[in-house]
């Protein structure tokens, strides 16, 4: 196996990855800028990758996706166009890109959205712009693949939660803000929207073990990854506090603010159909594993 390339080394999954596939090369935006052409060019003529697995993106929660709608589309589109032309270029046999389950519709008929749902319907209003961009990289990888029989192919992960996500205020994710705000409080915390929506969360330490399988096993397709069960925000909500060992906080919800999608889970059966003894790790324990290591690093 020729060396491997990972971008977004710097990141959630990206991290998780680097534990169990250490001899990879791991960049992050301050190797090379994705948004500048020359500088992924240079990326490419430097380390000459056979692999690329495309973690890089720009990521993070609502506020800041509704602050900064051009600055999503742009520099996903941006940092996706110029990496797929270059591992062309420089004849790369395999790319894995990292797309989200918010690029699928709003609103489908029928629950969990499987791969064929993509294309039925616009992506959600809170992050029309981030959706659209990732979802135009299941366009582009599939044209490769079409135009140039290129082996490259893609996966479409639920939401993630990591002992590396990011805490800062402005582009932490759900259970990260959470884990915090929960650590921090005495009697209480206040939630947005209504607790109502469901969501799928996954470990992020299980989709770096499903990229290394399909890396390892020349798996080919593109596949949903998330684990079958899916939660309210309240139901998250109760059971971070349990994992925070603060079970009697109460947990107001602040419903002038926005709910986001109301549900997005997908149905990861055409992955379990090739990788057949996976487990997800349990949210609970998940949660309690994230709420650990930051309970250890974090000063309150
Ligand atoms: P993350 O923690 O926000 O990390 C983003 C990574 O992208 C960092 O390494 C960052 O580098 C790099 N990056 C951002 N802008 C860049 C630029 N202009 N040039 C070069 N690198 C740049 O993201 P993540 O949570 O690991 O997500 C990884 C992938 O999974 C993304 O494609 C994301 O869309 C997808 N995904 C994430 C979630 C989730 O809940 N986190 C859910 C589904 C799918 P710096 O550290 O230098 O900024």
């Amino acid at each position: 196996m020729g060396n491997i390339l990972v971008t977004g080394g710097s990141g959630l999954v990206g991290r998780h990855l680097m534990n169990i596939l250490p001899d990879a090369i791991y960049i992050s935006s301050k190797d090379f800028d994705l948004t500048d052409i020359d500088r992924v060019h240079s990326m490419m003529d430097f380390f000459k990758p056979k692999i690329v697995i495309h973690l890089a993106a720009r990521v993070g929660g609502i506020l800041d996706n509704v602050n900064h709608p051009v600055d999503y589309l742009e520099e996903n589109i941006l940092m996706n166009t110029n990496v797929l032309k270059k591992c062309h270029e420089f004849n790369v046999d395999r790319v894995i890109g990292i797309l989200s389950t918010c690029i699928y519709p709003d609103v489908v008929e029928t629950y969990p959205m499987k791969e064929e749902d993509l294309f039925n319907g616009p992506p959600t209003s809170t992050n029309f712009s981030y959706g659209f961009a990732k979802r135009c990289m299941a366009v582009q990888i599939d044209s490769y693949v079409k135009q140039y029989d290129k082996k490259w192919n893609y996966l479409i992960p639920c939401n993630l939660y990591g002992e590396y996500d990011k805490y800062e205020e402005h582009n932490s994710h759900f259970v990260s803000a959470l884990i915090k705000k929960i650590y921090e409080a005495d009697d209480e915390i206040e939630l947005w929207g209504t607790g109502k929506p469901l969501r799928q969360f996954m470990y992020g330490g299980d989709l770096a073990k499903v990229i290394k399988y399909i890396i390892d096993n020349g798996v080919m397709g593109n596949f949903n990854v998330a684990p079958n069960w899916v939660y309210s925000i309240n139901e998250i909500a109760n059971i971070t506090k349990k994992a925070c060992e603060k079970d009697q906080l109460v947990v107001n919800y602040d419903n002038t603010k926005p709910d986001g999608q109301f549900r997005k889970d997908v149905d990861s059966s055409k992955l379990l159909s090739v990788l057949k003894d996976f487990k997800f790790t349990p949210l609970s324990e998940g949660i309690k594993k994230v709420y650990d290591n930051f309970s250890k690093r974090y000063d309150r």
